[in-house]
């Protein structure tokens, strides 16, 4: 018998059994744990063997309301016996009424839906592109920034070791220091078209503009008519506290993207745009063929209902607020860690050493983090997570911080 066929979606493979699958049939362009997981339930998950991590990063920032959220998995459940896909050439209630509370929620406009962050962004470059007069076509990011992986999306992510031999990179894009004003002013010529940022840089290790920042981006974007696109792959729907990052900040951007927990786990991304704006994508200009297909709509429409029915975005606060204490306790306690920097379910822990060793001790403990730029503990939470979770995590991250061998040059 096959076990490997016959044991597909029933009985799970062990670990070891799925890593050999791994290592014959998948590319091996990610690093993974040896770990098979099967299940999840809020911040809990559970591989092959039947033990329990408690995840402080799930989904990669996916799942910001937990593994299977009861109103996202009802709503897929439902979805999926009825209609699964059907192409944007007709209309659809469910991608309509998804868009109008996405617009509700923040600036009124309109949404273009797509699959992922980085297709979002995709779209975000070619409307803008599109939006300004011909001659305009050039883009400001930021250091540090991250957009994705294809290849518009990492050209606008200013960091070189994405772009390590994949070049010729897009032409267009230039990169000024995050928090300079005055390299923004110098980049902008009569090509430029828009400014692009990360609200609040995550894989760039969960970083805050500085105070008046995003407000000077909005002015230099007004007088020299360019859109100010923010990617809110990461800080939107939720993960700060807000519906979205930029109303942290008191500046509205002209075209926004999303994606990660957009949909409470399940696959999808979106542009929301301002009506004038939206008017440039004109029909066959952009598409996506699985974009705002009814499973994903019922998803993300399930996501913000579940969001206010247990009155997450208020829960999200108090969270935040039990990790900033624990942590900037431990911060005292602790001389490895540099900085906390926390907005919401955002956290950053900027250590003084490599992050790499906390993340596989903590692992050993059962506790799921991430560390990102080398040095930044990054925990993205559930906004669900319980009190007794985060004080779980949190004696756990501090017996392994304090216990981190002090090689800091
Ligand atoms: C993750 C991320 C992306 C890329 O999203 P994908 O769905 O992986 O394409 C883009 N921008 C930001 C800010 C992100 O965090």
């Amino acid at each position: 018998m096959s076990t490997t066929d016959a044991s597909a979606g029933t009985e799970p493979l062990s670990s070891t059994d799925t890593v050999e699958l791994f290592q014959k049939y998948v590319v091996p362009n990610y690093v993974r744990y040896p770990v098979n997981l099967v299940r999840g339930e809020g911040s809990k998950i559970w591989d092959a063997e039947g033990k329990e991590y408690l995840d402080l990063f799930p989904g990669w920032g996916c799942n910001l309301l937990g593994h299977c959220p009861d109103m996202v998995v009802a709503a897929v459940q439902d979805q999926v016996a009825k209609l699964i896909h059907v192409p944007n050439t007709w209309h659809m209630d469910v991608q309509g009424q998804w868009a109008k509370m996405l617009s509700d929620r923040s600036f009124g406009g309109k949404a273009f839906f797509c699959n992922s962050g980085a297709e979002a962004n995709e779209a975000a470059i070619k409307l803008a592109r599109l939006h300004t007069p011909h001659e305009k076509y050039k883009i400001i990011t930021f250091l540090g920034g991250f957009h994705g992986r294809t290849y518009g999306a990492v050209t606008a992510t200013a960091q070189p070791k994405y772009h390590q031999h994949i070049g010729p990179m897009m032409a267009g894009f230039s990169y000024a220091p995050h928090g300079d004003l005055e390299a923004v002013r110098d980049l902008v010529d009569e090509h430029t078209c828009a400014i692009m940022i990360e609200p609040i840089q995550g894989e760039g290790g969960v970083k805050l503009p500085p105070e008046g920042f995003l407000e000077g981006l909005r002015k230099i974007a007004d007088e020299n008519n360019l859109l100010l696109i923010f990617d809110e792959v990461q800080t939107g729907c939720g993960r700060t506290g807000e519906w979205f990052g930029y109303q942290h900040f008191g500046v509205q951007p002209d075209i926004m993207t999303l994606a990660k927990s957009l949909c409470g786990g399940v696959a999808g991304g979106a542009l929301m745009t301002t009506s004038e704006i939206a008017d440039s994508l004109k029909p066959g200009m952009h598409a996506a063929t699985f974009g705002g297909n009814p499973l994903a709509a019922r998803a993300g429409i399930a996501a913000i209902e579940q969001i206010e029915r247990d009155g997450l975005l208020e829960k999200a606060k108090q969270a935040s607020e039990i990790f900033r204490e624990r942590l900037t306790a431990l911060k005292q306690e602790c001389d490895l860690i540099r900085e906390v920097r926390i907005v919401g379910m955002m956290i950053g822990l900027e250590l003084s050493v490599d992050g790499a060793p906390a993340v596989k001790a903590c692992l050993e403990k059962q506790l799921l983090i991430n560390c990102t730029q080398g040095r930044v503990i990054r925990l993205l939470p559930a906004m669900n997570i319980t009190e007794e979770e985060i004080h779980h995590g949190c004696d756990i991250l501090s017996e392994v911080l304090k216990n981190l061998p002090a090689t800091a040059e």
